[in-house]
């Protein structure tokens, strides 16, 4: 091909060249190539180059988790516990009347064994759950919320902004360190007020020391409109009768968490969680409680709009089904890392460095991750590779993400399903050949 720079190569010819180098469709490799032919003619082949590896590297892929944060944000949070078959699912059929079912039953009753709920809905993740809520249940009027809650969830997702949003007035509560009882009820009382709801979120990603005083979901519900809980985590009871002896009694890293079961029994009216952080399911958020207050949220207009696909309400159910059989531990992903034994872990990090005949094993630390248990951590066994081999380890065919910690590499074993071992080893074999 001609590199002629008054003469830049065509687009067809380009893409091409792109080809040889890149398993990408052809429609892409086109556009590459017109939009480096356009912007800089005369450098037109190693431009097009550069975006076509941009485009490959933005693809999604599946990746090894070794770094020890088990519901990493970045990496999808929970790992999903099963694929689906490619059929079509009865999400909204009823099988025994053949005609269009609720795709919320189901789950619905599901959540209410395992909570205490009196019904539940599923939407696509925690910040639309709180969206349907405020939206459905207070829209032209106030929320009461503590001065210390209103708070940004992350990605730039902010309470007041979405209170906002959705037609409500948010009322502050409070002090930043301390908030009482009494003020709850100042803000009640005021006439120019017209509180619908009070809300409590758990501040999931920080934790305020010192000074401070907050109002327990027990002494809110006195107030006399309904107190909203938004947990957070998806831990659906604080003291885990699914763990079934896999773990000697509640973790400690546990010990913060707020729960469905207890803060409904406490009096919130309802509670609002992420599916794919502590619960361990897909992407998804859930009201659940009060059956008046749900079934309004689910007749609201923006339900349509907010519903998950099929798929996430099957993997949800399968989810929730484990917890029913208290094989949480080795059904589903995330508890199945989080409850790993450290001495399994040992086991399996030396048998990876004796394969590879490269790394040194170490003890690590593993957070859970996506803002759930702030401030904890869990013991774990890893490997230790002299460097930042970072970047290396992200080029393999199934890539590896590790983290560093004084310019060397650490892989934690935690976060790696058994299955993957291999992948590790070979990683390892690529590296000490490098
Ligand atoms: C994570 C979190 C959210 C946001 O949940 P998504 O499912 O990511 O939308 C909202 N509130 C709290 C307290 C959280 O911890």
């Amino acid at each position: 091909m001609s590199t002629d720079p008054v003469r830049p190569p065509s687009v067809d010819a380009l893409a091409r060249e792109l080809a040889t180098s890149f398993t990408l469709p052809h429609i892409v490799l086109v556009d590459c190539a017109r939009r480096a032919i356009q912007s800089e003619p005369s450098n037109a082949i190693q431009l097009a180059h550069q975006f076509a590896h941009d485009f490959s590297q933005a693809l999604q892929v599946d990746v090894v988790n070794a770094t020890g944060v088990l519901l990493h944000s970045n990496l999808g949070r929970a790992p999903l516990p099963q694929f689906p078959t490619g059929r079509a699912t009865s999400v909204e059929f009823n099988m025994s009347k053949g005609e269009r079912g609720s795709r919320h039953q189901a789950i619905s009753q599901l959540i209410s064994l395992l909570t205490g709920a009196e019904a539940a809905i599923v939407v696509n993740n925690n910040a639309a759950a709180l969206v349907l809520v405020l939206t459905a249940l207070a829209n032209g009027r106030d929320v009461a919320v503590s001065r210390g809650e209103s708070v940004e969830i992350g990605g730039g997702f902010r309470i007041p902004d979405v209170m906002e949003q959705s037609g409500a007035r948010l009322i502050d509560v409070g002090t930043t360190n301390k908030t009482r009882y009494r003020d709850y009820e100042k803000a009640l009382h005021s006439r120019r007020n017209d509180i619908a709801l009070v809300m409590k979120i758990h501040p999931s990603n920080f934790s305020i020391e010192g000074f401070t005083e907050n109002v327990s979901i027990r002494e809110l519900s006195q107030c006399s409109v309904p107190v909203v809980a938004d947990i957070g985590s998806g831990l659906l009871d604080n003291t885990c009768p699914w763990l079934n002896g896999h773990l000697p009694s509640v973790p400690q890293w546990l010990a913060n968490e707020p729960a469905a079961k207890q803060a409904l029994h406490d009096g919130a009216a309802l509670v609002t969680f992420s599916g794919d952080k502590l619960l361990g399911g897909p992407q998804c958020g859930v009201i659940a409680g009060n059956k008046e207050l749900v079934d309004a949220c689910a007749a609201h207009p923006l339900m349509r709009a907010l519903r998950p696909s099929g798929h996430t309400m099957m993997w949800l159910q399968t989810v929730l089904l484990s917890y029913c059989e208290r094989s949480v531990c080795d059904d589903i992903p995330f508890w199945n890392m989080v409850s790993r034994t450290t001495d399994s872990l040992r086991t399996r990090t030396q048998d990876i460095v004796n394969a590879a005949g490269y790394g040194h094993v170490v003890p690590v630390t593993s957070l859970i991750g996506a803002g759930s248990a702030p401030g904890t951590s869990v013991d774990s066994f890893g490997i230790q590779v002299i460097g930042d081999v970072r970047q290396q380890l992200r080029s393999l065919s199934v890539p590896v993400i590790a983290r560093t910690n004084d310019g060397n590499t650490f892989l934690d074993l935690r976060s790696v399903h058994p299955n993957d071992d291999s992948l590790i080893i070979s990683a390892l074999e690529h590296i000490s050949q490098q």
